[in-house]
């Protein structure tokens, strides 16, 4: 049985914690789909298609990523791609009790899918999309927290925003 596993979540932007994630995902799983949340956000800084843009550039050489988009149910959109694991990281024991009620509520839903959770390798586990938004929106760096690539694409939306 091969396993296809889903990693959702918004991904504004992709983080070294995230690649971190996917890249020990696409180690265990025979296919992973980074699933981006359409909507998550009221207003997201990076739209749908600058985010999959962005994740589809980082994993190009990897052909088991694979990069989709999903909204309504996570359960009925993993049901519908046939996967049988939900992957999700956990960062600190903050994350633990929101991840763990998404988890059973899941299970409830659909009780064929399993949730796997899995931890950064501890340079980026206090790492999150909001914090490196922050810290670049007041001018402080980010390289070696995201790759170079949303590194460069956070500085276009800035000099944007400054016109
Ligand atoms: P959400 O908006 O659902 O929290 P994110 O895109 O922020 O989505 O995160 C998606 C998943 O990745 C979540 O399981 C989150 O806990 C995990 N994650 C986010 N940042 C990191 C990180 N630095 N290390 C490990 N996991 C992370």
């Amino acid at each position: 049985m091969s396993t296809l596993a889903v990693y959702p979540g918004s991904f504004d932007p992709l983080t070294n914690g995230h690649v971190d994630i996917i890249s020990r995902g696409a180690r265990l799983f025979d296919r992973i789909i980074v699933a981006m949340l359409v909507n998550a956000e009221k207003q997201p800084l990076f739209t749908t298609q600058e985010r999959v843009d962005i994740c589809r550039a980082v994993f190009k050489g990897q052909p088991n990523v694979e990069i989709d988009t999903f909204d309504g149910l996570l359960v009925d959109y993993v049901a519908r791609r046939g996967a049988n694991v939900i992957v999700r990281g956990l960062r600190a024991i903050s994350d633990f009790e929101y991840e763990f009620q998404m988890a059973l509520m899941n299970r409830r839903l659909d009780g064929g899918i399993e949730t796997i959770f899995m931890m950064p390798a501890e340079q980026y586990t206090y790492i999150s999309s909001r914090l490196i938004k922050e810290v670049f929106s007041l001018g402080g760096r980010v390289d070696g927290l995201v790759p170079e690539l949303v590194e460069a694409r956070l500085r276009d939306k800035v000099l944007a925003r400054g016109k």
